[in-house]
């Protein structure tokens, strides 16, 4: 069983290695991409955080580790996924779409136990 902790710590089934410090180069500031300046995801090409397989999961996951937006990137696309019912798909702030759903699950549990 996948636990909260797994969950979001982005480790369950896929182990996400650390890399070091974030990626902040100062010429993202100010592209007018909000948040989306400071993805770390921004250099490498989208199709790895819709991997199929294990190795490509765990290297985007690796970047996403690493990355200073990881909670917006995340908030956003839970975001999205509620709106759009079905749609989970690839790696957003370091989890995939099946951690994902875990979390949105736990989530709705513990208010339903509040
Ligand atoms: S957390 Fe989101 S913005 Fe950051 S590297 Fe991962 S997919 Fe990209």
């Amino acid at each position: 069983m996948v636990g909260s902790a797994d969950v979001m710590s982005g480790t369950a089934d896929v182990e996400c290695g650390a890399v070091d410090g974030p990626d902040t180069p100062s010429t993202r500031r100010g592209n007018g991409l909000g948040w989306r300046d400071w993805a770390a995801c921004r250099d490498h090409s989208p199709g790895l955080w819709f991997s199929s397989d294990r190795a490509g999961q765990q290297l985007a996951c690796s970047i996403c580790a690493a990355c200073p937006v990881r909670s917006e990137c995340l908030a956003e696309a839970l975001a999205i996924e509620d709106r759009i019912k079905n749609t989970s798909a690839g790696i957003f702030g370091g989890l995939r779409a099946k951690d994902r759903d875990a979390l949105r699950k736990a989530s709705r549990q513990a208010t339903l136990t509040r």
